[in-house]
């Protein structure tokens, strides 16, 4: 006897964030075939400032008063879009050299820019030191680098210890914290470098502490975030200088494949109240912040590539554009992806159309990786039409290999 469950396929968190007009998608307001010829050359990432503004309202909505939104510069480092947000949060947080100089060139108070990252080379830290930023410290050498910069440049150095937590933030996309990791001051070592810091004569500000990323399960991350304050109350006691700055991370993260849902901000905005009254008791000069990348930007990008042929090969269509994993690997499944899945995948000047087919997407790179999208139920698509990727406002043209096969470079814009 056989029995058959009627399965209905997951479908992808709808993208609302971006109206059609008369099937044609509109970012920033502009029909994206008028838009493709404003940019004058496909393909091109389109970033829409109004999502990025209503992101940031509604976070603001969410989130206790209290605590800072800083911005993960890496995410996306498009300079327009960088200065766009630096009058929105609270302060960015930038990761190298390069990112630095984008950051500072916004206006941004330095104190309110901070730079985390592994293997920070002297002329970073030098670079840090002489804007007045804040160095989110690492390791023991950088904490000996920074003194002896300070000493140097007659400067006293802004810095906080990043800390690799003794617990990760569960079902994260990708682990930044707990375990062995080159992230960080392992916790357990914290006390030590606490009163290395003290000899060499530098202050401490405070601590960050970032446990994972890309989370779509808010109890985790209301988990993590008390585990954070819990490890945060710990190492004051080991520290001399008063706790003035407490980064406790992010990792909340955007629904990309098909079956998952938008992170709820409700259980994280009331987990964060109700953490407030110990922090301020405890470390009352302590400024609670967190650090959002792909949450503040990822969902109001679209990467748009040309169709330039239309093939079957033994009965499958297969769509050629002009983009592909070189401007976006993570769209193709090889940037941390373990199974390939699908992101939302349109064809932007057909939206709504009721002749559909199944068609893979691929670019013109001669490699089985470059896939945009695997059998597909898409529009209908000619030569010419445009393949709209969503969710492509985080990790997309800096997250990818450009010079793969030479290729021309994407253009970006911020409409
Ligand atoms: C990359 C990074 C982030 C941002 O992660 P998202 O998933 O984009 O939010 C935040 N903090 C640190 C320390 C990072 O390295």
């Amino acid at each position: 006897m056989s029995t058959t469950t009627p399965r209905t396929a997951p479908v992808h968190a709808p993208q609302t964030g971006f109206p059609v007009v008369d099937g044609c998608l509109q970012v920033g307001g502009i029909p994206l075939t008028r838009l493709a010829q404003r940019v004058g050359s496909t393909p091109f990432y389109a970033y829409d400032r109004r999502l990025v503004t209503q992101r940031v309202q509604h976070l603001r909505a969410h989130l206790p008063a209290a605590v800072e939104l800083h911005y993960s510069v890496k995410a996306n480092p498009m300079p327009a879009l960088v200065q766009h947000l630096a009058g929105l949060v609270d302060g960015l947080d930038v990761a190298s050299g390069g990112e630095l100089a984008v950051a500072l060139d916004t206006g941004m108070a330095p104190q309110r820019i901070s730079f985390a990252g592994p293997g920070k080379s002297e002329a970073e830290l030098r670079q840090a030191v002489a804007a007045g930023i804040c160095v989110h410290a690492e390791s023991e050498r950088e904490i000996r680098v920074l003194a002896r910069l300070g000493e140097e440049l007659g400067i006293a150095p802004q810095l906080v210890l990043r800390i690799n937590p003794d617990f990760e933030l569960k079902g994260s996309g990708m682990r930044m914290g707990g375990g062995a990791k080159q992230f960080g001051i392992d916790a357990e070592d914290a006390p030590r470098l606490l009163a290395l810091a003290a000899q060499l004569e530098l202050e401490v500000l405070g601590f960050h502490i970032f446990s994972g990323s890309q989370s779509l399960k808010a109890d985790a991350i209301v988990e993590a975030q008390a585990q954070t304050v819990e490890l945060a109350l710990r190492l004051a006691d080991a520290g001399k200088d008063p706790v003035r700055m407490l980064n406790i991370g992010g990792g909340f993260g955007i629904p990309y494949f098909p079956g998952e849902a938008p992170l709820d901000l409700a259980p994280i905005g009331a987990g964060l109240e109700s953490l407030l009254p110990r922090v301020r008791a405890a470390l009352p000069q302590a400024q609670l912040s967190i650090e959002l990348g792909r949450y503040l930007v990822g969902e109001a990008g679209v990467y748009v590539a040309r169709v330039i042929d239309r093939k079957v090969s033994r009965g499958q269509v297969f769509l050629v554009t002009d983009g592909g994993l070189h401007h976006h690997l993570a769209a193709s499944g090889n940037f941390g992806q373990v199974i390939r899945k699908n992101y939302p995948v349109a064809i932007g000047n057909r939206m709504g159309a009721g002749d559909t087919e199944p068609v893979s997407v691929v670019g013109p790179l001669c490699t089985p990786l470059d896939l945009l999208a695997d059998r597909m139920e898409l529009a209908r698509a000619e030569v010419g039409d445009l393949v709209v990727v969503f969710q492509s406002g985080a990790y997309g043209l800096t997250a990818s290999p450009g010079g793969f096969l030479g290729h021309p470079d994407a253009r970006e814009v911020l409409v």
